[in-house]
């Protein structure tokens, strides 16, 4: 039992430390968020356990071990040259190699590369696999470039990159921006420096070389499978229900994918343009053609489909009664207003498939109105759970079927949700998996950072 004295003590360290962080990480507002959504969770552990504040492991943990920033100058079609900023953050390698993915989104900065590490510390702690915490990325735009304009900046993108990773030492993949493609010319760039074939320098790679089956799915499949677990627990399930999921992206399309499966309908999906709704539920080949394929808008899709609607815009989408949401896109894509939106057109279960796509308001409407909250760190993992299993294979120089890696990956899901609910549980707050996959993430690392001394 925590007395009422030790939580007031651990809840004052807390603030303390928030705000050092704050101060020392000036006009980083989404890195603040998400050191505030992970701190606020760790009071009933501090409470419990004074050697975390003995040995400064919040201060530590929130400072990357290492940040790398660099030019990366590229040519476009036209002969004229243009210049883009790169980041690798390695944020804490406690756990393993620092893992986590490349982001290429004109809003990337050091704010959005250090929240999407952190959070990567502790995702990635939850998969029970031996891999640390990273990020990168680019304030490099992909859209409307062409295919020898991605080449020539992802080559050039990791001519710098290259000297900070490894296997043993930092290994990327994909994110926003950064699919089967761009890994594609990433590793043949590094093969070229390096002068030899380090299959496990990145992950996400295509299944001829190195690649692993089911690393495209993992992340949307992971998300159900982690929604189909907490649905379970009270007795609801996917079977004939509405389903909602933002994005059209890699995690989106196989979130769709697995839902569908299960018997679900989803009615509708979104890019960064605007939504489509499909009364009917969504056509998957089609949206695979378009996204996958063309490179094309999902407003596309209404000429396809000319009983869909498409809206422009973002927000309208979780307007749209439904029993389980699934936001697939981006950070801070649901305010509080639109959680209210959410919770108002009868939602039962939300999914985060994206990183961080909640604010901590609208985390606040989810829980106070009792509704399923799956936070990211747990639900999207299995992403990064199948690059841990990547990385395995190319180790043992074999590779597995589809169904092996998928079943793995079905298993890390189920014991991701059953730690984040053992551990919510043992901490005072059962059945919120907020606290539960903060603490479950936390414990490990900050157990580790100490055995490993100062
Ligand atoms: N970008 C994904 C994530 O946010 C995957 C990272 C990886 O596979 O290393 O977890």
């Amino acid at each position: 039992v925590i007395s009422d004295p030790q939580l007031a003590a651990a809840e004052k360290y807390v603030q303390s430390v928030y705000e050092t962080i704050v101060q020392r990480n000036h006009h980083e507002p989404e890195f603040h968020q998400a050191v505030k959504e992970i701190l606020d969770s760790l009071v009933p552990v501090l409470a419990q356990h004074p050697e975390y504040e003995q040995n400064s492991i919040l201060e530590r943990i929130s400072e990357p071990e290492r940040v790398v920033s660099f030019r990366v100058p590229w040519v476009d079609d036209k002969g004229k040259v243009h210049v883009n900023r790169g980041f690798r953050v390695q944020f804490n390698s406690a756990l393993g190699p620092y893992k986590g993915g490349l982001r290429f989104h004109p809003s990337v900065n050091a704010s959005v590369i250090k929240f999407l590490g952190f959070e990567q510390i502790f995702k990635n702690s939850l998969t029970g696999q031996p891999i640390g915490g990273g990020k990168g990325g680019s304030d490099f735009d992909p859209k409307g470039k062409s295919d020898l304009e991605i080449m020539r900046f992802t080559q050039s993108f990791m001519t710098e990159l290259y000297k900070y990773i490894g296997p043993e030492v930092d290994v990327p993949a994909g994110d926003i921006g950064v699919g089967a493609r761009e890994i594609g010319y990433m590793f043949g760039q590094y093969k070229r420096i390096r002068g030899g074939n380090e299959a496990g320098v990145l992950t996400g790679k295509g299944i001829v070389y190195g690649g692993s089956l089911a690393r495209k799915e993992a992340t949307g499949y992971g998300c159900v499978y982690f929604v189909n677990e907490m649905l379970a627990s009270k007795n609801l399930s996917f079977q004939g229900s509405t389903v909602v999921v933002s994005g059209s992206g890699n995690v989106s399309i196989y979130a769709i994918e697995k839902a569908q499966q299960l018997g679900a309908k989803v009615v509708a999906c979104s890019d960064s343009n605007g939504y489509i709704y499909d009364s009917e539920g969504i056509n998957l080949d089609t949206v695979k053609q378009l996204k996958e394929l063309d490179r094309k808008r999902i407003s596309e899709y209404v000429k396809i489909h000319p009983h869909a609607a498409y809206t422009p815009g973002c927000d309208g989408i979780w307007s749209i009664p439904c029993d389980i949401a699934l936001p697939c896109a981006t950070q801070n894509e649901i305010d509080a207003a639109s959680a209210k939106l959410l919770v108002d057109g009868g939602v039962k279960a939300i999914g985060e498939g994206a990183n961080m796509p909640s604010t901590l308001e609208a985390i606040d409407v989810f829980l106070s109105n009792d509704v399923l909250f799956g936070p990211a760190k747990a639900a999207n993992a299995g992403g990064v759970a199948v690059s841990a299993l990547e990385m395995a294979q190319n180790s043992m120089r074999l590779s597995w079927t589809f169904e092996e890696v998928d079943a793995k990956l079905h298993d890390i899901m189920k014991n991701i949700y059953a730690n984040s609910i053992k551990a919510a549980a043992d901490y005072g707050h059962a059945g919120n998996l907020v606290y539960g996959a903060n603490i479950a993430g936390f414990v490990k690392v900050a157990d580790s950072m100490i055995a490993q001394g100062v």
